[in-house]
């Protein structure tokens, strides 16, 4: 039986930005202060699997062909984002970055702009051991690889997919590609895989991969969240400390969405690895944002939980505009990033929150 769904994935953003006071040159900075110059692009809309957090079972309208950014447009985009704004590092994400048959051209063509950019892709790993070799020589950095189990039926009913083999061996491929330091994500469901959390990380220590719990968000097109369904951050630290001890990392944090952790063996106290924790829900970090992010569509979302996106795309096909004229717009979108999102109000319900129309896959995370 398919899902219906009810949200619409593509909203109209005609309206413009409030105009920023700074010159592009200030780079991506917003009326709170922040600066952002983590660029986040999504490459395309489409999955190949149905995570039951992200995508409905029967998939979504998808963008054709012509609608998504083609190779030039987001070499522009990155050029943009790099010279003009200063951004640093850059992560391809969607849907399914690796469903994009010029993925190889794409990076090859950043790699080529921007020799010393950090460019990581977050991926559900689905044909990577086939690709890696291929994505590692022509300039990919690092990977972020999504695996909420490593159960075959745990994964295959939180993927609605049995699959679980083909992103095991696209993990080793990335491995031996080199796309290191590579990064495991999952997401803990209440009732499906949130008592594996301790295998899941055991199978990642063993194997030198720094493991990261994302909070449930209320991004799933199914529109199903429940703030108490979530997996909070505390929970999973509790969870994770009935086999390790979990000891705060003494790094600086800054911008970045984990907190991280020493996992240390509860006899020994030996050091096996990292773990981190991200609580976009009940310990948001707002207030240290520092991403953009672009739809595959050519849309700016200041924020995951934006209500707002300003096309980017019109300005990208009209010849006559200029560099700076995709920046001003580009700046003023993000000037008119919220404060925050508002998930860890008390009483936090779905009924009481302007969701953004679009689920998880077509913003890309
Ligand atoms: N398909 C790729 C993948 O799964 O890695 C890239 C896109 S996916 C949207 C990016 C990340 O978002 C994944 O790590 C996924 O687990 C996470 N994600 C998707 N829906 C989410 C939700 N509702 N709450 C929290 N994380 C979510
Ligand atoms: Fe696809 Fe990634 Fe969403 Fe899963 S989380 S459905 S792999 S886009």
């Amino acid at each position: 039986m398919k899902t219906s769904v009810s949200i619409q994935p593509r909203p109209v953003s005609a309206e413009a930005p409030a105009a920023s006071p700074h010159p592009v040159q200030a780079g991506l900075v917003d009326s709170y202060g922040r600066r952002a110059t983590d660029l986040r692009i999504s490459l395309i809309d489409k999955c190949n699997l149905r995570c039951t957090y992200c995508m409905p079972e029967g998939g979504l309208p998808w963008l054709k062909k012509d609608q998504l950014l083609t190779i030039d447009e987001v070499r522009r985009l990155v050029r943009i984002a790099v010279e003009i704004f200063g951004v640093r590092e850059l992560r391809l994400t969607g849907g399914e970055p690796l469903v994009r048959h010029d993925l190889v051209d794409i990076i090859a063509g950043i790699r080529a702009d921007h020799p010393q950019l950090p460019i990581a892709m977050t991926t559900n790993a689905i044909g990577l051991e086939r690709k890696a070799a291929a994505l590692a020589e022509a300039g990919l950095t690092r990977v972020n690889i999504s695996l909420d189990s490593i159960h075959r039926e745990t994964f295959a009913q939180l993927t609605r997919r049995d699959q679980l083999d083909k992103v095991l061996t696209g993990v080793e491929g990335a491995a031996r590609a080199g796309l290191t330091p590579l990064k495991v994500n999952a997401v803990l469901m209440r009732g499906i895989n949130d008592a594996e959390a301790p295998d899941l990380l055991a199978w990642a220590l063993q194997r030198g991969f720094e493991l990261r719990f994302i909070e449930h968000m209320p991004l799933d097109a199914d529109q199903q969240w429940k703030r108490e369904g979530t997996v909070s951050a505390e929970e999973t630290r509790q969870l994770l400390s009935t086999r390790y001890r979990l000891r705060p990392t003494d790094e600086d944090r800054g911008g970045a969405p984990a907190e991280r952790f020493d996992v240390l063996d509860r006899d020994t106290d030996e050091l096996l690895g990292r773990v981190g924790v991200i609580a976009s829900v009940t310990e948001p970090f707002c207030s240290a944002c520092t991403r953009t992010r672009i739809t595959a569509e050519g849309r700016v979302m200041s924020c995951l939980f934006s209500t707002q996106e300003y096309d980017l795309m019109h300005l990208l096909r009209d010849e006559t505009a200029t560099d700076h004229d995709v920046a001003r717009r580009w700046a003023d979108a993000m000037w008119n990033k919220p404060a925050a999102h508002g998930t860890d109000r008390p009483g936090f319900e779905l009924e009481s929150f302007t969701r953004p129309e679009r689920s998880m896959s077509a913003i890309g995370g």
